[in-house]
């Protein structure tokens, strides 16, 4: 069978059993291998990524609030897809586009098509440690790292300060869900946030930045906007304004960027590393390469979608039924995100507005979160977990542990 459709024709590929190579197993890649085993049941699928499993992104937040069990927050790869999906769990450290070959670490894998859904990975614009840790809140590793060093210095009876840098939504919610887990487990954290800009959640509505200001201070949460995480040694973190915080934790929240592997060939990308693509998804010098989710810059009309897990589902879904079409002669159709709306979850309350124009708050918002997060998760039993956090929003079923 041949590749036919003009537009996007494919030099090169005559194929019956296509190679296909999905980088990345988030919600993105996910939904692609899902939907090519159904389009296309005698395709090659390889699926790599650097674990092996999926990790549900919008709880790593729940690993410090304990309020979802931490087993409920990653999936294994073969408890999704069965022997037909070759599974790698391998970091992927090149492309090269013009001899269709994914390098990583140990070995070259070809492709007939290619899907890079790699998500994003944290920028820090330059900003290195002298000495000691900079925590992120990326990855399920790096989540209970941050856990565990609090837990660890609390149990030592050691006073401590927990500093978020960044005032967006990711840094308020670690945050907030921090002083949430700790304070089901008896104890106070003194919790810092530092943003940058004049407000935090500067793009966001007046009213959405008010009411979550309120929270902050009610949850004793301080919140320092105009400075910057000047330098970090060892534990001592120092503020722009001269501020020198000891006993430091500090968890890096101001920025996030594709993480897209080197590539052979110079590839448009936005500011922020997305790739750019056409409307079909496809790059547009090596049209049998997609880009799908965080990786790609997604645009709703002329404007790129912020990263969510909607936009990368079908996103990797439309970039999978575009290979189907492709391969079988047929005509792709362009990607348009729907977006229902997004609600910030900072611990026991929350803030954002759905369909465009209905704000949700409170307890309400919180439960619609994790009714999402169930609704989108990879597997039904992990999925479970999650409903059970909407109905009992109290529960705290893994807390943190600070006896020492
Ligand atoms: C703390 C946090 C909270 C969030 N909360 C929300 C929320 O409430 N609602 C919402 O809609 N969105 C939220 N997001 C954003 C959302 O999680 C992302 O937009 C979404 O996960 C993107 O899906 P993806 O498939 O593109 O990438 P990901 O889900 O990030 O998956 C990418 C995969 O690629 C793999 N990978 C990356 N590089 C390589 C490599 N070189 N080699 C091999 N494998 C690689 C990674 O291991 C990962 O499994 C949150 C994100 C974070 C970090």
């Amino acid at each position: 069978m041949s590749i036919l459709y003009e537009s996007t024709y494919i030099p090169g590929i005559m194929i019956d059993s296509p190679k296909i190579v999905v980088v990345g197993g988030g919600f993105a890649g996910v939904q692609t291998v899902k939907t090519l085993l159904k389009a296309l049941p005698g395709a090659q699928m390889t699926l790599i990524d650097r674990n092996e499993y999926a990790t549900m992104l919008p709880a790593l937040p729940d690993v410090l609030s304990g309020r979802v069990r931490r087993d409920a927050i990653t999936v294994r790869f073969d408890e999704i897809f069965d022997a037909r999906v070759r599974i790698v769990a391998d970091v992927v450290s090149r492309i090269d586009a013009e001899t269709r070959l994914v390098h990583t670490r140990n070995e070259a894998y070809p492709y007939d098509f290619l899907v890079l859904s790699n998500g994003s990975a944290p920028a820090f614009f330059g900003f290195a440690p002298e000495s000691g840790t900079l925590h992120t809140v990326d990855s399920f590793p790096a989540a209970v790292s941050l856990r565990e060093t609090l837990e660890r210095r609390l149990a030592d009876g050691q006073e401590c300060t927990l500093v978020v840098v960044g005032g967006g939504y990711t840094g308020l919610e670690v945050a907030a869900c921090t002083r949430d887990g700790f304070a089901a487990a008896g104890r106070r954290l003194k919790i810092l946030v530092v943003e940058k800009a004049d407000s935090i959640l500067a793009p966001m509505a007046q009213r959405v930045r008010r009411r979550v200001a309120k929270y902050l201070e009610r949850s004793d949460i301080a919140v320092a906007t105009g400075v910057s995480l000047e330098s970090l040694n060892d534990d001592t973190a120092v503020l722009s304004d001269g501020t020198r915080i000891g006993n430091a934790v500090v968890c890096w929240s101001a920025g996030m960027q594709a993480a897209t592997p080197e590539t052979s060939a110079d590839l448009p990308a936005a500011r922020d590393r997305r790739l750019l693509t056409n409307e079909f998804l496809q790059l547009q010098t090596f049209p049998e390469v997609f880009v799908a989710g965080d990786a790609a810059q997604l645009l709703n009309g002329d404007t790129p979608v912020r990263r969510a897990v909607n936009f990368a589902y079908y996103s990797g879904r439309r970039a999978g039924r575009n290979i189907a079409a492709l391969v079988r002669g047929r005509k792709p159709k362009a990607f348009s995100p729907v977006d229902l709306g997004w609600v910030i979850p900072l611990g026991g309350t929350s803030s954002g507005t759905i369909f465009g124009f209905v704000p949700v708050a409170g307890k309400f918002g919180l439960r619609l979160h994790y009714l999402m997060s169930g609704f989108r998760h990879f597997t039904a039993g992990a999925a479970f977990e999650f409903y059970l956090a909407a109905f009992h929003l109290k529960r705290g079923v893994d807390v943190p542990s600070v006896r020492g």
